[in-house]
C-alpha cells in the first residue's frame, strides 16, 4: 500500500481522503473502499485471499474526527488533571519539584532520540559519554566508587542493590545471612524488595525521636543479618543522628548498610551516604534530579556501590579507556542485566543536564527545601499535631487525630485542601503515624507560596472546629467530587464518558 500525506489529505493508492473537518472528511485516513472490502495494494482485494466468511461487511467505524477536535479532547483531559504547572504539590517524599523544561528539550535531541539501542559503541559515543559523565557527577553526589544507571526506579534500584548484597554473600560462602533488618518507618518498597531476593525481613521500631531504636538493633544483630535498609533522613523526615554508631555495629557484624536515597533532595552537597558509612545507595533521578513523574513514570534508580561491590554490579557497565567509552560485559561477580539496553535514557539526560545547570547550586536546592518544609512546620504546629517536635529535613509529618476527634479524618482535610488548588500531602504514610499527613514543599516554591499553603491549611482547622459538615463535602471544584471509593474498587468503571 502506498501512502502519501499531503497538507490536510492523505492518499491511499492513489485514493484520495481529506483531513480538513471543513471538507466533511474529518480527518479519517483510511478511504471507504478500504474501510470496507479491505483493498489492498496495485487493486488486489484481500477477498481474493481470505474466505468471505471473514471479510468485514460493515465499514471499521474508525472515529472520524478533525485534529482540531483530537487536540481539544486530549486538552480537555489534561485541564482536569492537576499537576506541578496549576498549582502547590507538597506531596511527601515523592519530592514534585519544578522541572526544568529545558531538559525536556535536551532529551528530544535528535541524536538522542534517533539513537538505535543496538547501534554499536562507536556509533553511540555522544550517549555513552553523556552516561559516563552522569556516573562521575552521582559518584560526587553519593560518594560511592561505582555506578549503574540500568535500574529504571527507585523500587527497581532497591531490588538491584539488594541483589548485589545477596550474590556478594553468596561468593563469599556466607550463606547463612538471609535477615534484612528494616524500620518500620521505611517506605513499603524496601521490605518488598528485600523479600523478593530472598530475605527475611526483620522489622526495627523507630523510638520515641522517631528513629532507628539502636539498644534495639544491638539486641536482633546476630550472624545471620545480612544488611539494614535505612532511608536518611527517614520518610518521617528526621536525620538518623545515630548514624555513625549503626554503620559501625553493623560492619562489626560483617553486615552492610543499604541507603535508600529516594528523598536525596534533603542532603546534596552537604553529606552523603558514603559519609554516613553505606555500602550500596540508590537513586530516584525522577525525584531529586527533576524528571516529571506522578503517574507512574518513567524513572531511573541508579545504584551507587563502594569499590568491594564493583565486580557485583549489572552488566553493562559504561567505562571509559581513556579513548573511548564502551559498555563493559567484562564483570566478574556480575549479578546480570535488570533492565533491557541503557535503561531509561531519556531521564538520564535530563537528570544529567540539571545537575551541569546547578553546579553548587545543588546544595543549596537542598537547603532551601530544608528550610521550606522547616517553616511550614513551625507555622502549623499548634493547630495541627505534630507527633515529632524536632527539626526536620526536607519534609516532616503532621497527625490530623486532633480533627479526627473533631469529625474529620486526614482524608477530609486532602480533598478540602483540592478546593484551593492544592494538591493534597501524602496521607496516612508513614504508617507509625495516626492520620499522618507528610509535607514535602521542595525548594521550588516561594515564600508568598508556602504562605498561602499555611493559611488554607489553618482555614481547614478552623472550618473543622465550626462547621465539620462543609470540609465533610468536599472537594467542590474538581471535575470529579468525593468519590466512592469502596464501589470504585468493586464496580470499576473503565470506559470514557464526554
Ligand atoms: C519514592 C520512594 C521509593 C520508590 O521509588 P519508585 O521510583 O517509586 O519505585 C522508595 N523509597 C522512598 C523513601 C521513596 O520516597
Amino acid at each position: 500500500m502506498k501512502t502519501i500525506f499531503e497538507r490536510g489529505k492523505c492518499i491511499v493508492d492513489g485514493i484520495e481522503s481529506t483531513n480538513l473537518a471543513s471538507d466533511g472528511g474529518r480527518g479519517k485516513c483510511v478511504p471507504d473502499e478500504i474501510n470496507t472490502t479491505g483493498v489492498t495494494s496495485g487493486g488486489l482485494k484481500l477477498g481474493d485471499f481470505l474466505p468471505d466468511s471473514m471479510l468485514r461487511k460493515e465499514p471499521i467505524g474508525l472515529p472520524e474526527l478533525s485534529e482540531l477536535e483530537v487536540m481539544r479532547h486530549y486538552k480537555e483531559l489534561s485541564d482536569r488533571n492537576f499537576c506541578i504547572e496549576k498549582g502547590f504539590y507538597p506531596l511527601g517524599s515523592c519530592t514534585m519539584k519544578y522541572n526544568p523544561k529545558v531538559n525536556e528539550f535536551l532529551a528530544s535531541l535528535e541524536g538522542f532520540v534517533n539513537l538505535h539501542p543496538l547501534q554499536d559503541d562507536e556509533d553511540s559515543q555522544g550517549s555513552l559519554e553523556l552516561m559516563y559523565r552522569l556516573q562521575e557527577k552521582l559518584k560526587i553526589v553519593t560518594g560511592m566508587d561505582a555506578i549503574t544507571l540500568q535500574p529504571a526506579a527507585g523500587a527497581h534500584g532497591e531490588l538491584t542493590g539488594m541483589m548485589i548484597i545477596k550474590k556478594y554473600f553468596e561468593t563469599k560462602g556466607e550463606t547463612n545471612r538471609k535477615k534484612v533488618i528494616i524500620p518500620d518507618s521505611a517506605h513499603g518498597t524496601n521490605p518488598a524488595s528485600a523479600k523478593m531476593c530472598g530475605f527475611d525481613i526483620v522489622e526495627i521500631k523507630s523510638n520515641e525521636h522517631g528513629q532507628v531504636d539502636v539498644e534495639a538493633l544491638k539486641e536482633i544483630l546476630d550472624e545471620d543479618v545480612a544488611a539494614i535498609m535505612m532511608t536518611n533522613p527517614n520518610t518521617l523526615g528526621l536525620f538518623e543522628e545515630r548514624v555513625l554508631e549503626i554503620s559501625d555495629l553493623m560492619h562489626k557484624n560483617g553486615s552492610l548498610l543499604y541507603y535508600d536515597g529516594a528523598n536525596f533532595n534533603a542532603i546534596m552537597g552537604w553529606t552523603n551516604p558514603a559519609l554516613m558509612g553505606f555500602d550500596v545507595v540508590h537513586l530516584n533521578l525522577h525525584k531529586t534530579f527533576a524528571t516529571p513523574h506522578g503517574g507512574g513514570g518513567p524513572g531511573a534508580g541508579p545504584v551507587g556501590v563502594k569499590a568491594f561491590l564493583k565486580d557485583y554490579l549489572p552488566k553493562p557497565t559504561i567505562e571509559f579507556d581513556g579513548e573511548k567509552f564502551f559498555r563493559n560485559y567484562d564483570v566478574k561477580h556480575s549479578i546480570g542485566k535488570v533492565r533491557s539496553f541503557y535503561g531509561n535514557f531519556g531521564v538520564l539526560v535530563r537528570a544529567y543536564a540539571y545537575i551541569l545547570m546547578m553546579g553548587n547550586d545543588l546544595k543549596l536546592a537542598s537547603a532551601d527545601a530544608v528550610l521550606n518544609a522547616n517553616y511550614i512546620k513551625e507555622k502549623l504546629k499548634g493547630v495541627y499535631e505534630l507527633p515529632y517536635d524536632e527539626p526536620c529535613m526536607h519534609e516532616f509529618v503532621l497527625s490530623g487525630e486532633k480533627q479526627h476527634q473533631q469529625g474529620v479524618s486526614t482524608l477530609g482535610i486532602a480533598k478540602r485542601l483540592m478546593d484551593s488548588n492544592c494538591h493534597p500531602p501524602t496521607v496516612y504514610f508513614p504508617l507509625i503515624v495516626h492520620e499522618a499527613m507528610m509535607i514535602e514543599p521542595t525548594e521550588s516554591e516561594s515564600k508568598e507560596v508556602l504562605d498561602e499553603f499555611i493559611g488554607t491549611m489553618l482555614k481547614i482547622a478552623k472550618e473543622i472546629e465550626e462547621n465539620p459538615e462543609e470540609v465533610l463535602n468536599s472537594p467542590k471544584t474538581t471535575p470529579v467530587k468525593k468519590v466512592d471509593e469502596t464501589q470504585a474498587a468493586r464496580h470499576p468503571d473503565l470506559t470514557f464518558k464526554g
